[in-house]
């Protein structure tokens, strides 16, 4: 703004100069023109002549001169002040060596006057005061050249008088304008003043705003924090511009948060949230690019110089010192730890730390990883398992197999369990141990437990026309159980397979009614109500607490391998197996033990009692058709 201002004044001084400058060159020509013609036609002798033309070039060619350097420097007062009086100088000389031709010489005079006039203060009163005086020797001289040589001295009266009226009506008239222009031109200064005052305003709100803008776009509005769009941006930062990656980022999330929230209200767990970055932040040497994310989540940076033992420890510190009010809080939470690499991605970095901390929350939380690989490829894997599995129910990759449940008071195949198996197109065998899981917690399970039951059932339809005592057993998992079709679903796929309710069983694990023990409940009595066993699966694993068995709808015990595994070499295994055993009798429930594979095993359950066996030992899992040759068969 301020350029613009000092170029328009520069401009118009420019302007300025130029027009008089052209003003004035032209009125030294003019004038030493006309004086031409009255020196030739005087009665003086050639030499004289010359001499005079001579002086009143010489004259003209200075003040040109003098213009000139006036207006290369016109801003220099004092080499504008010298060169006037230079010019002053050569006038007085000429008036003096010219006593009696003044008339002849007023002409320059008049020019030099109103120059200097004009050059030094554009004063219209100095003009008029100059121009009427100048006015006045011509008309003066030419009176008297009137008497001296009538036509002559007319001649030089009215041309000169003529000439400087309009010379100086011109001159007049510019300085009115060029004092119009002046005032325009400070109208506009002021506007322009305000103009940029106004602006420089709207620029400074501009950079507030958007100086708040970028803060809340990177910042948390409830602790202040970063948030993580802002942590990642000084990470990219600190990896890209400053090729450093001596550091680690810690991440981590609270446990069981949702209870705080749920049992203290909102803005307690707000309040914690609040605490807990605080005291983070305050130990910023610790501490780098503390940020959160909307929920419980909370991150930073550690340089690598400070050991993972040292911050694991300042957390626990923080963690059981939270107090709002008169409350304390003793928190927990999972932590994932990732290490900086060399042209990591931050999103990389994040997405690792965030890795190791589901890792933990996998694995029973309030603990801390280090993000690994494999857990992520794991992570990726089970993405992809889910997002094909609807395509390969569809399409019939899922099938079940058969493993024999033998009877050991009789040695032969009492009934079957129904394992499913997945030959996927896309990524070869895969193993329940792997999908069930994903299933789960996709919800996909429902669909794929109901394409399980149906091919069971039909096995089960099939089988029976051979052995009429046969029990297919149908692993059912915990949200299978609990979904609120699951009842109709069943009872509608019995009516479709036509199979006889004697010769189906469900299989259900602990964690079905862990989680939800009445609802579990209720819907296994239903089951039981249709006329359809339940084995309690993998017993022995979980949380079993002995205290409900009785309270459950239960008819057989399934021994998890696990316990089987150990019998063989382990007092305290046969022990606690000979309890189980008896646990069961007592409850009146059968006992049936999986994964035996040894003679040994079997041989030491058998002694104990355990009614059923499964196992490698007799058979693994078997297609349809390999199950159905079992059928009468003694071991
Ligand atoms: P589970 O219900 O405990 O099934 C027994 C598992 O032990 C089966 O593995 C079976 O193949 C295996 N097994 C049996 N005998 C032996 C043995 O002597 N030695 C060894 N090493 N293993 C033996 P599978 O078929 O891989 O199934 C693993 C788990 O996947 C099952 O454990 C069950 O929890 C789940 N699952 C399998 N099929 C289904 C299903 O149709 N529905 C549901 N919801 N879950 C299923
Ligand atoms: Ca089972
Ligand atoms: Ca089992």
């Amino acid at each position: 703004m301020k350029e613009i201002t000092r170029n328009l004044k520069d401009q118009y001084q420019t302007i300025r100069a130029n027009t008089i400058h052209q003003v004035f060159i032209l009125a030294i020509i003019i004038i030493t023109l006309t004086f031409f013609p009255a020196i030739l036609l005087s009665i003086y002798p050639l030499s004289y002549k010359l001499l005079l033309l001579g002086v009143n070039v010489g004259t003209a060619l200075i003040s040109t001169l003098g213009l000139v350097i006036i207006k290369k420097k016109i801003s220099d007062q004092s080499l504008r002040l010298r060169i006037y009086l230079i010019i002053s100088l050569i006038y007085i000389i000429m008036l003096t060596i010219l006593p009696t031709e003044k008339y002849l010489t007023t002409n320059g005079l008049a020019v030099y006057t109103m120059t200097v006039v004009i050059f030094l203060s554009l004063n219209k009163r100095y003009l008029y005061i100059a121009g009427f005086l100048t006015l006045g020797f011509i008309t003066y001289y030419g009176i008297l050249g009137v008497g001296q040589f009538v036509a002559l001295g007319l001649g030089y009266l009215f041309s000169n008088f003529g000439m400087y009226l309009l010379m100086l009506i011109t001159l007049v008239k510019g300085i009115d304008m060029y004092a119009q222009f002046e005032e325009l031109y400070q109208l506009q200064l002021l506007k322009m003043n305000d103009l940029h005052l106004s602006l420089r305003h709207l620029n400074e709100e501009i950079i507030s705003t958007d100086q708040e803008l970028k803060h809340s776009l990177i910042h948390d509005s409830l602790t202040g924090a970063l948030n993580w769009r802002g942590f990642a941006d000084a990470l990219e930062q600190r990896i890209a511009v400053d090729k450093n990656t001596d550091f680690y980022v810690v991440l981590f999330d609270l446990d069981n948060f949702m209870y705080i929230n749920n049992s203290f209200g909102y803005n307690t767990g707000d309040q914690i949230i609040i605490k807990l970055v605080n005291q983070l932040m305050s130990k910023h040497d610790l501490f780098e690019y503390v940020s959160r994310s909307d929920g419980d989540t909370l991150m930073f940076i550690v340089n690598h110089s400070i050991a993972k033992k040292v911050v694991l420890c300042q957390l626990e510190q923080i963690f059981k010192s939270i107090k709002i009010g008169e409350m304390e809080f003793r928190i927990k939470a999972s932590i994932g730890i990732s290490e900086a690499y060399e042209n990591a991605r931050t999103i990389d970095l994040i997405r690792n730390a965030e890795m190791a901390m589901h890792k933990v929350k996998d694995e029973g939380k309030g603990n801390y990883a280090d993000h690994d690989d494999a857990y992520i490829q794991m992570i990726d894997r089970q993405y992809k398992i889910s997002s094909i599995m609807s395509e390969a129910i569809e399409k019939g990759e899922f099938y079940n197999l058969y493993q024999p449940k033998v009877g050991l008071n009789n040695n032969s195949v009492d009934g079957f369990e129904a394992l499913v198996r997945w030959n996927s197109q896309e990524l070869g065998t895969i193993y329940p141990d792997e999908f069930i899981r994903v299933a789960e917690q996709s919800g996909q399970i429902i669909e794929l437990g109901q394409v399980i039951m149906k091919n069971a059932m039909i096995f089960a339809k099939n089988a029976s026309q051979i052995d009429a005592s046969i029990v297919v057993s149908i692993n059912i998992s915990a949200r299978q159980l609990l979904e609120e079709s699951f009842l109709v679903r069943t009872q509608k796929t019995i009516k479709d397979t036509d199979v006889a309710v004697n010769n189906i069983a469900f299989e259900i694990t602990e964690t079905a009614y862990i989680e939800n023990l009445d609802n579990a409940k209720r819907v296994m009595e239903r089951i039981k109500g249709l006329g359809i066993p339940i084995y309690l699966d993998d017993f022995g694993t979980g949380y079993s607490s002995l205290s409900y068995l009785h309270k459950l709808p239960i008819d057989v015990l399934k021994i998890d391998k696990s316990f089987v595994d150990t019998i063989g070499n382990s007092e305290q295994s046969r022990e606690l197996l000979v309890s189980v055993i008896m646990l069961a009798k007592s409850l009146k429930l059968s006992s049936c033990a999986e994964g035996v594979e040894t003679f040994e095993q079997l041989k030491i359950l058998k002694g104990y009692g355990c009614e059923y066996v499964q196992g490698y030992y007799f058979d693994k899992p078997l297609a349809e058709d390999e199950a159905i040759k079992r059928l009468g068969f003694k071991y």
